[in-house]
């Protein structure tokens, strides 16, 4: 079959191991997930009370539109409904712009050790990956993604805050960056966890759309909203933006079901915030943490951080595991030494430190 030939050089997505699975390899009775930066505080409990008396009429196709969650959105952050494109996920949407735009004789630029899916979707369009290497801070390196862009350019993707790092760039280097940027370069702000910024620098971002024409921001339910199951995400940009992107979009792309959660999830800010409050002060745990123990951590302003280990990290996570605890090991995610640790609840922090106190004696 005619196979793309880069297909030969890549890997289907490594999927964490699930808890089922540990449980059974290791013989233990309890084991937490603290390896996709899901939230260990699950959902809105309207979500729950929405799913049990009033989800129906499945045999319906959703709304191709997505009038209702959309409404909702465009009123939550104060644009036009016709601003905003849903995702599968906002993974789909870095698929979306990926199909709609690289292609070979075209280069796509991006932070070393960021989310990998940029990357992958470039290499299957053909488009050549321009990857700047990361500051020692862990920050993108603004400068250097202008210093490689160029005519031929045509994604920037910034991922703040970033994964697998958790660092935040500050709104205004941001700005000044969109500045100077080439016009022809769609600049994707993926912004995944920017609900937990409790930064007070840090700008209503979406607005922005409005003073650059080359800019989309994406946001998912994902991770704060702890609707990862319901593979809703979305993009906000300017409507021509949105209008040529739905040229490439699959009709129905999300289900009646997870547009409906959705919109309960993001009527609850309460809960929302709530989670943010209880993260931010989980978060501080493991800086003290880090500390206390002399380990490396980057400074992270969402609910995952990246934290040295002693040695290899395979192994790190091997005796992580055999404790109940599923982390990712940095190995796989281009920063060797170091494990990507979800922020659990109270009780889940807890049991990890112990954890990884067996981690340090055993050294
Ligand atoms: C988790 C994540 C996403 C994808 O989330 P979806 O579940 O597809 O909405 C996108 N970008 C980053 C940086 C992520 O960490």
């Amino acid at each position: 079959m005619k196979w793309k030939p880069i297909l030969r050089t890549m890997k289907a997505y490594t999927p964490g191991r699930s808890i089922e699975d540990i449980k059974r390899t290791y013989d233990l009775q309890e084991v937490h997930k603290l390896a996709s930066n899901e939230n260990p505080y699950g959902s809105s409990p309207e979500v729950a009370e929405y799913l049990r008396s009033k989800a129906a009429q499945f045999e319906m196709y959703p709304d191709a539109y997505t009038a209702g969650l959309r409404g909702k959105l465009a009123e939550f952050h104060q644009i036009d409904p016709n601003e905003i494109l849903f995702g599968n996920g906002s993974d789909e949407i870095v698929s979306i712009i990926s199909r709609a735009i690289l292609q070979p004789g075209t280069n796509t630029v991006m932070a070393s050790t960021t989310f990998p899916q940029y990357a992958h979707n470039a290499k299957i369009e053909g488009a050549e990956l321009r990857e700047v290497a990361m500051l020692e801070s862990g920050d993108h390196d603004l400068e250097g993604f202008l210093k490689v862009a160029d005519e031929e350019t045509a994604v920037i993707w910034v991922c703040n805050p970033n994964n697998p790092t958790g660092n935040l760039l500050s709104s205004e280097s941001i700005k000044s960056f969109l500045d100077q940027v080439p016009e022809t370069a769609l600049v994707v702000l993926d912004e995944a966890y920017i609900e937990f910024v409790t930064d007070p620098a840090q700008q209503d971002t979406i607005q922005w759309i409005h003073d650059y024409t080359n800019l989309i921001i994406l946001r998912t339910f994902s991770k704060a909203y702890g609707l990862a199951s319901f593979r809703i995400g979305y993009g906000v940009a300017n409507a021509s933006i949105v209008s040529e992107l739905n040229k490439v979009r699959n009709p129905f792309n999300n289900s009646s079901l997870a547009l409906a959660v959705a919109e309960v999830a993001l009527a609850d800010q309460q809960f929302l915030q709530a989670c943010v409050t209880k993260n931010d002060e989980e978060r501080k745990r493991f800086v003290d943490y880090a500390k206390q123990h002399a380990l490396a951590i980057y400074p992270s302003a969402t609910n995952f951080v990246l934290i040295a280990v002693p040695g290899d990290a395979d192994v790190a996570c091997e005796v992580l595991l055999q404790n109940g605890y599923i982390v990712r090991s940095g190995n796989l995610l281009g920063t060797p030494g170091f494990v990507r640790v979800t922020i659990g609840t109270h009780e889940q922090n807890t049991g990890f430190f112990k954890a990884f106190d067996q981690l340090l004696t055993n050294q």
